[in-house]
């Protein structure tokens, strides 16, 4: 306040160029404080993006007080791309990095990601894979010394006003068709009456340790709307009004099934896949707002 005083005693003498220092003095700062965090939060509001990194999974939560939760960060390729666009987001800091399971088409983009922003911690799953992306990954943390914790079911923390639940992993299943899917870290976040339930790559074995499933208004789908994370059953258990389908198009998993994408239209459910580019969700915790033409209209079953 000092500096502005003194600029303002000048003025009296050159008021067009104390004017200038002045606005420069207080506008700058502020210009700063909006373009990130505070246009956000003093409009309370949630932002939920689900990126298109081709098959894989990559969820971005910037929470109404402007802390970052990144949920995987896509496959290897995809990484530049997370980064490019987190920045475009003005994102400087990740405050919680989760990877949900250690298979590449999650955790392949962590090392550009932990390369650009700072992070606050790392959640991970604690299933240990020991394939190269997961030991590159585990290195990246120690190297820049970042917090790491695995959470388990019934750890929940407050981001602000929103609440952060681990819903799984309960304990290690073993003996799964795919223990790393089965061990995936399952989130469901919490602001108001709107709730996003993040699936991981959950299969029917992982599925199984949190039944019954909350309900919730955004269902991350597990395992890029497979069969075996999403079925009828699922869905109402959990009866989501929007549904989100994270994957590649054209890839040779067959993704999502049919089975998947059949119940979801049965039932009514709003479905957007990211196939079909990065979405965008916002809520101020009551109503949730999205870009109603990127809707997916049921075009498998017109073939
Ligand atoms: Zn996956």
């Amino acid at each position: 306040m000092k500096a502005v005083s003194t600029r303002l005693k000048k003025s009296l003498i050159r008021p067009v160029l104390a004017a200038l220092i002045l606005s420069m003095l207080l506008f700058l700062p502020a210009q700063a404080h909006l373009a990130w965090g505070a246009s956000r939060s003093e409009r309370h509001e949630l932002y939920f993006y689900a990126l298109d990194v081709g098959e894989g999974d990559s969820s971005l939560f910037i929470f109404p007080n402007g802390q970052t939760m990144l949920i995987d960060a896509g496959p290897e390729d995809a990484g530049r791309n997370v980064v490019k666009y987190l920045k475009s987001l003005h994102v400087k800091k990740i405050d919680c990095l989760v990877a949900t399971h250690p298979h590449s088409d999650h955790i392949g983009g962590m090392i550009d990601v932990m390369d650009k922003f700072e992070i606050g911690k790392v959640w991970d799953s604690g299933f240990v894979l020991g394939s190269k992306p997961q030991k590159d990954f585990y290195l990246e943390i120690k190297r820049q010394k970042i917090r790491f914790g695995r959470p388990k079911r019934g750890y929940a923390e407050k981001f602000g006003d929103v609440s952060v639940e681990v819903l799984a992993p309960a304990k290690e299943i073993r003996n799964s068709p795919s223990d790393a899917n089965n061990n995936s870290i399952v989130l469901l976040i919490k602001y108001g009456s709107v709730s996003f339930l993040m699936a991981g790559d959950m299969e029917i074995q992982e599925r199984g340790t949190i039944w019954p499933p909350p309900g919730c208004t955004v269902l991350k789908a597990a395992h890029h709307g497979s069969r075996n994370g999403t079925d009828k059953k699922f869905l109402e258990a959990t009866s989501p009004k929007i549904v989100i389908l994270s994957y590649g198009k054209g890839n040779r998993y067959g993704h999502p099934h049919k089975e998947t994408t059949d119940a979801v239209a049965e039932m009514g459910i709003k479905r957007f896949d990211t196939a079909e580019g990065t979405l965008r969700f916002k809520t101020d915790g009551t109503r949730i707002t999205y870009r109603k033409d990127r809707e997916v209209i049921r075009h498998e079953k017109q073939k």
